[in-house]
């Protein structure tokens, strides 16, 4: 680890970070619980509050009732709509543009589809645009945002500037979409994986202190993850932690994945491996009941739900893919649990709005873990709910970080 010291600027820097997440995380404060609670004396308070008055950053609220001394203390808090960030999240086959105020708060939010492994540029230069058009409808001043944050699907460089693979997303590999992005916005950007900045936004809205091991499962069309440890997110060597969805679970066979092998788990596992395998089996034999519901339909309509439903009501194929599904990916999360002991599994994704799919999923995963695991599993509070928001939040905690100063871009 580098051994280094932190100057003058640095030491504000971290101060104004750490008084704009206290504000942000447990709301209004006097000056003087802020001194208290981070350590720090009235005077470095009294400093730094002034310059983020000044900046619009922070606003003056109610007077507590007087103390003995006589002298009332005024509350100050965060002002969320001081500035905004801008957010792209970009997903296969769709892609949401965003802005939202500093609390979170929407401003807009709009689903776009982008083309299946189109080129880059193309892509990149048609979110832009967009994006830059919603900011004139929604009469934005420039000067209020902060910059853009960007989530996609795929390996990011470890500077966060480079798209490694999309994994499909884009026709090419080791894309430069951060640059690419700043360079047609105007904006100074920051970019993560999809998985992560959602796990990222979980955490920023949930305010949850614990420390130790979390693992964030995100489960749609295909299976990512991500994991904290004590409130970072960590990485990896080489950018691809925690890709548990390609967790090889069929050895030497198995479908193809989209990553370029064949047999990992989210071709067994995903909403989108158990329609494809209901398609497959789809027969009188076989599935009869999803067959006396569907024979006269579309079967490229068939839902994930429709799938568990029938086995729900004993469809003898489809239990056995929604067996074959929920185990093996019992089985990785169990592995998670014995290798880093996390303190939560937090699931996140639509699969476990389905109460007879989350039931077998946690009866499975209790299968063969001791009583000594403290584990906590349980579904997203925020489930479904943080694709608005992960890819500006992405932007707003690099702005916190950074004391409130704006985003350092390429530059
Ligand atoms: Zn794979």
């Amino acid at each position: 680890m580098p051994i280094i010291g932190d100057n003058m600027v640095s030491v504000k820097r971290k101060n104004r970070s750490a008084a704009l997440r206290l504000l942000q995380e447990e709301g209004s404060m006097s000056r003087k619980r802020l001194a208290e609670k981070l350590g720090l004396t009235p005077a470095a308070i009294t400093k730094i509050a002034g310059e983020m008055l000044s900046e619009g950053l922070l606003r003056e609220g109610d007077a507590l009732p007087s103390g003995s001394a006589g002298r009332r203390e005024i509350l100050m808090e965060l002002n969320p709509h001081s500035f905004c960030a801008l957010g792209v999240l970009i997903n296969l086959r769709q892609a949401i543009l965003t802005a939202l105020w500093l609390d979170s708060t929407v401003i807009f939010s709009e689903e776009i589809s982008i083309p299946l492994s189109a080129p880059a540029d193309e892509t990149t230069e048609m979110l832009a645009d967009r994006l830059l058009a919603l900011i004139t409808q929604h009469n934005l001043p420039q000067e209020k945002v902060i910059g853009l944050g960007i989530a996609v699907r795929g390996i990011c460089s470890a500077d966060g500037r480079t798209v490694i693979d999309s994994f499909g997303a884009f026709s090419e590999k080791r894309y430069p979409l951060c640059r690419r992005m700043e360079e047609l916005t105007g904006y100074p950007a920051v970019m993560a994986n999809n998985v992560r900045a959602l796990f990222a936004a979980q955490m920023f809205l949930s305010h949850d202190p614990s420390v130790g091991a979390q693992f964030f499962l995100r489960c749609e069309y295909g299976i990512g993850a991500s994991l904290s440890v004590n409130g970072q997110i960590w990485h990896g060597v080489s950018e691809q932690c925690a890709e548990i969805g390609h967790i090889p679970v069929i050895p030497r066979g198995g479908k193809p994945c989209s990553c370029g092998k064949s047999g990992c788990l989210q071709t067994i596992s995903s909403p989108m491996a158990i329609c494809e395998d209901a398609r497959t089996a789809f027969s009188e034999e076989k599935t009869p009941l999803l067959w006396s519901r569907w024979k006269d339909r579309d079967l490229s309509a068939l839902q994930p739900e429709d799938v568990l439903e029938a086995a729900r009501n004993g469809d003898l194929g489809s239990c056995q893919i929604i067996d074959r599904a929920v185990n093996a990916l019992a089985s990785a999360l169990k592995s998670v649990i014995y290798l880093f002991d996390p303190g939560k599994i937090i699931l996140y994704g639509r699969l476990f709005e389905n109460p007879y799919y989350l039931s077998r999923l946690l009866s499975e995963m209790r299968e063969g873990v001791d009583t000594r695991h403290e584990v906590q599993i349980e579904k997203s509070a925020y489930n479904q709910q943080l694709e608005k928001r992960a890819a500006g939040l992405l932007a707003v905690d690099s702005f916190f970080r950074n004391g409130g100063e704006p985003l350092p871009g390429s530059n």
